[in-house]
This record gives C-alpha cells, sequence and structure tokens, in this order.
C-alpha cells in the first residue's frame, strides 16, 4: 500500500482537488486498499494564516478579521464546488465551526497583542485541519470510502513549537493505532500534514514545508510500500531550468544524492524531511499531479549505479570567496582553527574550502558580515575577496567509484577560469568555484557532456 502527499498547489482550489480524487482512485484500484493520504494547507493558506496572526498581534485586529473572511469564504467556495451532496452538511458546518473557533482565537490574540509559538501553531495548524476535511468529503463524494484522521492523534512530537520534531516511538504507535485500522476496515484514511500535538495535546507544526515530513512519518509508520510525494513539477531535473533550457527529468537518485542537490536549492524536497522512510528502506517517489501519467523521480537509500555518470547539476550565485594567506602558516599548526573561529564569531557558514600549505580559500553566500570578518582575519593573515562568484556541483554516486568522471568533469571546463576545486570526502559531489558570469556557459558544457 502507499502513501500519498499531496502540497498546496495540489489542493490548491477544486480542479486541483478533482485530478487529487482521481489519482487517489487509480492507486485504491491498482492494490485494492488504501492508500492513507496526507494533505497541506491549500497553497498560500499557510502564509495567509500567518499573516492574521501577526495582524492580530500587531493591533491591527480588523486586517486580521477580514482576512480570516476571505479564508472563510474560500474553503466554502471549495466545499460548495466539491461537495454539493450528501457529505454538504457536515462539510460546511466543520468549515464554519473551525472558522468560529479561529476568529474567536484572533480576537484574543488583538486583546493580547501577543503571539506566542503556542498560540501560532494553533493558528497554523488550522490550514491543514481544513484541507485534510474538505479532501475528505470530497472523496466520499466521489464515492471512495474516506476517513479523515486527526493528525494531532497520530503524530506526536516535543513542545517546541512551530518546528517540533516527531517522537518516532510515540508517533508509530499513534499511528497504528489511528491509520492502520482504518486501512484494515477498507477505508482512505485522509489526514493534515505539518501538524501533530505533545503528549499532553498541545498543538504543534513541524515547521515550514513539513507536510512531507508528515508523509514520510505516516509511510514509516505504516510500514508502506512506497511514498509519493505530489506536487507541481515533474520531479528532479539534472539542472537548474533557469540556466539550462531543456534539463532532463532525473528517474532515480540515492537519498544523499538527494541531500547533496537539495543544499544547492534544488527545492522540490527538503531531504531531511524524508529520512524516517529512507531509514526503513521506504522509497519515495516524487510525482506531478498536473500530470499523474509521469513517472517522476524516485528516490532510495541505496544507490543506483547504472544510470548516467552525474545525476545532477546545482549552481549557486551571489558567493564570496575569501583568500586567506599567511607565510607564518608554513609547518605551523593551530592557524585554521584561528581562522575558523573567526567565521563562528560572526556565525557565517562556509560552503567551500580549499587549503594549500600557506593559503586557505573559503565561499561565504552570506556576506553580512564579509567585512567585519575580513577585518579581523587581517590581524593575522593577507585577506582578499571576490564578490559575484558562483559554486557548480556536480552530484552522482558513480563519481566515488569511477575517478575518470571527476577528470571529465574539469576537462570539460578546460576553458573556463576556475577558482577552486573541491572533492570532500563524500566522494559524491565534485564542487568548482567560477566567475558568476561564466556560470551559464559551464554548466551548458557540463549538461551537453554528460546528459545529452
Ligand atoms: N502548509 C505548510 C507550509 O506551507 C506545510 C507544507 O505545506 O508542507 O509550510
Ligand atoms: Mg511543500
Amino acid at each position: 500500500m502507499v502513501v500519498q502527499k499531496f502540497g498546496g498547489t495540489s489542493v490548491a482550489d477544486p480542479a486541483a482537488i478533482r485530478r487529487l480524487i482521481e489519482i487517489v482512485r487509480t492507486a485504491r484500484l491498482r492494490d485494492g486498499r488504501g492508500p492513507a493520504v496526507v494533505v497541506s494547507a491549500m497553497s498560500g493558506v499557510t502564509d495567509a494564516l500567518l499573516g492574521v496572526a501577526a495582524a492580530a498581534g500587531s493591533s491591527r485586529g480588523d486586517d486580521a478579521l477580514s482576512r480570516v473572511e476571505q479564508l472563510r469564504e474560500r474553503h466554502l467556495a471549495a466545499a460548495r464546488d466539491l461537495v454539493p451532496g450528501t457529505q454538504h452538511g457536515t462539510v460546511v458546518s466543520d468549515i464554519g465551526d473551525s472558522f468560529d473557533q479561529h476568529t474567536a482565537v484572533v480576537r484574543a490574540l488583538g486583546v493580547l497583542r501577543e503571539v506566542s509559538p503556542r498560540t501560532l501553531d494553533v493558528v497554523a495548524a488550522m490550514g491543514e485541519l481544513l484541507s485534510s476535511r474538505l479532501v475528505t468529503a470530497a472523496l466520499v463524494e466521489a464515492g471512495l470510502p474516506a476517513e479523515w484522521v486527526d493528525a494531532r492523534h497520530a503524530i506526536v512530537t516535543n513542545d517546541d513549537h512551530t518546528r517540533a520534531a516527531p517522537l518516532l516511538r510515540e508517533t508509530t504507535a499513534a499511528l497504528r493505532a489511528s491509520v492502520l485500522p482504518a486501512i484494515d476496515a477498507g477505508q482512505i484514511p485522509v489526514l493534515g500534514g505539518f501538524v501533530g500535538a505533545t503528549a499532553e495535546g498541545h498543538t504543534t507544526t513541524l515547521g515550514r514545508g513539513g507536510s512531507d515530513y508528515s508523509g514520510a512519518l505516516v509511510g514509516a509508520g505504516i510500514d508502506a510500500r512506497e511514498i509519493q510525494i505530489w506536487t507541481d513539477v515533474d520531479g528532479m531535473l539534472s539542472a537548474d531550468p533557469r540556466v539550462i533550457a531543456q534539463p532532463r527529468l532525473v528517474p532515480r537518485l540515492s537519498f544523499l544524492e538527494a541531500a547533496e542537490l537539495a543544499y544547492f536549492g534544488a527545492k522540490v524536497l527538503h531531504p531531511s524531511t524524508i529520512l524516517p522512510a529512507v531509514e526503513r528502506d521506504i522509497p519515495v517517489r516524487i510525482l506531478n499531479s498536473m500530470r499523474p501519467e509521469g513517472t517522476g523521480t524516485l528516490i532510495t537509500a541505496r544507490p543506483s549505479l547504472d544510470g548516467t555518470p552525474l545525476t545532477g547539476l546545482a549552481s549557486k550565485r551571489d558567493v564570496t570567496v575569501i583568500d586567506i594567506t599567511s607565510s607564518r602558516m608554513l609547518m605551523a599548526y593551530g592557524f585554521l582553527r584561528r581562522v575558523f573561529e573567526v567565521f563562528e564569531r560572526f556565525r557565517t557558514a562556509v560552503d567551500v574550502v580549499t587549503t594549500s600549505e600557506v593559503s586557505v580559500s573559503v565561499t561565504v553566500d552570506d556576506r553580512r558580515y564579509v567585512e567585519a570578518i575580513t577585518e579581523a582575519l587581517s590581524e593575522f593573515a593577507e585577506v582578499s575577496t571576490e564578490s559575484e562568484m558562483a559554486l557548480l556541483c556536480a552530484v552522482g554516486d558513480r563519481l566515488r567509484d569511477e575517478p575518470e568522471i571527476a577528470a571529465r568533469v574539469v576537462s570539460v571546463l578546460e576553458e573556463v577560469p576556475l577558482r577552486m576545486i573541491s572533492q570532500a570526502a563524500s566522494r559524491r559531489n565534485i564542487t568548482v568555484v567560477l566567475r558568476q558570469s561564466d556560470l551559464p556557459h559551464a554548466m551548458q558544457r557540463l549538461h551537453q557532456e554528460f546528459f545529452k
């Protein structure tokens, strides 16, 4: 059986929810049971709710209440469209009750003029609690035996409000008690993503984008065959479509490859959110709900070494290179500690590091403290900086065992001036630092060589 998680754009409006219904129906016909369904809030709703809380807390109460009314109308309009029949009365009164409670909370915030993280979670969780009820009713209306499961009874978290961490043992037990019985009874359990509760019953949320996390937790908790993340793109791409006119769809990649690519902003999903699934060896498939016939991208724990030599390219712009040179470094120890202590002091993350005997070059993408850092480093080294640089990163598990691939990467880029080259211990990625103006050309060369 599969878990199907639908993102905000896949439940954005009645047309999207109708596509969802057919996707669920297809999975049920194929497997004869399930699926378990996890949904995000309708697109834009979480942002709107957080805006409501902020407005209410800063005494713009009327503004907050009028935004709440807009949200109420959006959900009711979808319910009128999708659920005209037997479920209509129930879903309309559910939505109405939720919004009445919500309005009360917003008024209270206006009086208190203070929004605690705990209250913020109560407000933010509304989006998924509503969308999941709406989707449940729409599935039932379409003849599918859906059953709403309250995520607050299924995902148990700590009390780190607004980015709570799930407690795995408790969550597994709770999922087995809430989701599995529904499946065994032939139902389609539907729950809101992103939302959980502490053991004491306080509502929590898992952090922005947390519905993917919920999808993975549900999949791991009930030991699903596959977790499907339905979104609005075909899957992971071999390169940034803003740089490469026709990137290829990556059919399959390992979890660690996905992690390397995600760091560089291949933002289809955040790999840490699917860790619960990967640890249990459950494959995760990214699919496009606008084009459900596609095969998507499959992410698995283990590498597949039979694909293209590289799996994908990624890049990062607006990077600054800092060169730190000191003749005192020759044969000395403690130099790198002094260097990195400066970056730590200014809370600036370093991305790529290369060293020679007398110099260290690092890249940072947070420019805020570059001047202060330069000044501090100048106390014991010569420092120069260069901005408008970029990172270009080639990722592939095969880089580990086939050294000729790295050689090919560098030789394809022979006429591009490379400032730094780095291949770290994972050997699953080779990163070059180059001028930003050279990035499109360099990326095209690599893409042509490895993906055409
Ligand atoms: N609705 C939440 C957000 O926008 C969670 C999610 O969609 O993944 O962050
Ligand atoms: Mg998302």
